[in-house]
């Protein structure tokens, strides 16, 4: 399958790679390692996405090839002359943004390389599997069965950053020995180092980054037997804390982390709507949720736009959870069981509403 694809993607000249909006590692690291093994075979490669790389990206080698769409007409004209366009790290044609109508209009074949459920049927080539942990590990896979040489430190980086991100450093369940073995030959070939990648990633916060998780960790909402447990970012925490919203990637795995949660959800209020992400422990899913909603993703992190209050989206969801996962009571209850737990203290309700009150309207 990697051979007949890469026939087909090596066959083209001029090609317009882009990923997903609010790209992550996996997003950014699948189109910068795929673009610098094009181009190392002598492609002219253009790498352009909706939004800007995020902070936490930014130090990644050859990052700077990436760019942002700007909508002028020289970038315009760019992706016009391409005479192939890949997609990875997403199937869907709402989650490229603003490049989605530019990539819709071309003449030039669609490729995709991704691992999530669900493809959309407007690609002419596939290169997927949802099985895998992430879109870097495919990208590594195509460029192994051409050359491994080719991989070069640049091009390991930013393979080990799709892979690491996306599998919350080889926490997830799609980590199967294999994906160990792909990382020991890029850890290998590009003579890298794990600890400044994850130092760079992950050890790299601003002060007032840590000071808006300390926010959102005082509105963790445990429901459900203390099963689900919940964050909220109002618009207005991030205006009072000069953050951007990108500060927030991760914040969600601290409910997770909580011993009696199974799925954890951060409620993030935009300017158009509210962003909600899902994540879950082990066998509970939460990909049919998220979808349920508009959105989708992987059995254990998914997520969702929805063009709602950040109160109704709240409400909506976290009411719904039952009909999504199974929250039997377990089998030894918790110590800190207490009757009526679902409910909100009325210490708890009071200081919820105040948070929310925090909002603009
Ligand atoms: P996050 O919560 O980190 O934004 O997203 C987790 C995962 O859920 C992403 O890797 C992506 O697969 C998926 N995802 C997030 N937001 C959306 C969305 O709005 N629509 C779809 N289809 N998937 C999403
Ligand atoms: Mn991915």
């Amino acid at each position: 399958m990697a051979d007949q694809f890469l026939e087909q993607l090596l066959s083209k000249q001029r090609i317009f790679i882009t990923t997903h909006i609010r790209p992550d590692g996996d997003a950014i690291g699948s189109q910068l390692s795929l673009g610098l093994f094009l181009e190392s075979l002598g492609k002219e490669v253009v790498m352009i996405n909706s939004d800007h790389i995020p902070d936490n990206l930014s130090w990644m080698p050859a990052v700077e090839k990436v760019k942002t769409f700007d909508k002028s007409l020289k970038q315009r004209e760019l992706i016009d002359q391409a005479d192939l366009i890949v997609v990875v790290d997403t199937n869907a044609l709402d989650r490229i943004g603003d490049l989605a109508p530019v990539v819709k209009t071309s003449n030039a074949p669609k490729f995709l390389i991704d691992h999530h459920t669900n493809p959309e049927t407007w690609f002419s080539e596939t290169y997927a599997r949802v099985s895998a942990a992430s879109t870097a590990e495919l990208i590594y896979e195509l460029i192994a069965s051409h050359n491994p040489d080719l991989i070069t430190p640049t091009i390991a980086t930013a393979l080990y950053v799709g892979i690491v991100t996306d599998t919350g450093s080889f926490r997830y369940s799609a980590v199967v020995p294999e994906l160990h073995r792909v990382v020991a030959d890029i850890l290998e070939r590009g003579e890298l180092s794990p600890t400044p990648i994850h130092v760079a990633l992950y050890d790299n916060r601003s002060l007032s980054s840590l000071r808006l998780l300390s926010r959102a960790l005082a509105t963790i909402t445990l429901k459900y037997e203390e099963q689900l447990g919940y964050m909220i970012i109002p618009q207005k925490l991030l205006r009072d804390l000069q953050a951007d919203s990108d500060e927030t990637d991760g914040f969600v795995n601290y409910a997770l982390s909580i011993r009696t949660v199974k799925v954890a959800l951060l409620f993030l209020e935009t300017a158009k709507g509210t962003k909600v992400s899902f994540r879950s422990k082990g066998d509970a899913a939460v990909n049919t949720w998220a979808q349920s909603f508009g959105g989708g993703g992987h059995k254990n992190a998914s997520g969702a736009f929805l063009r709602k209050s950040l109160e109704s989206t709240i409400s909506e969801v976290v009411e719904s959870a039952p009909r999504f996962l199974d929250f039997a009571k377990p089998p030894t209850p918790s110590t800190h069981d207490t009757p009526g737990e679902d409910q909100l203290s009325e210490e708890d309700a009071s200081y919820l509403s105040s948070l929310l009150g925090m909002k603009d309207d």
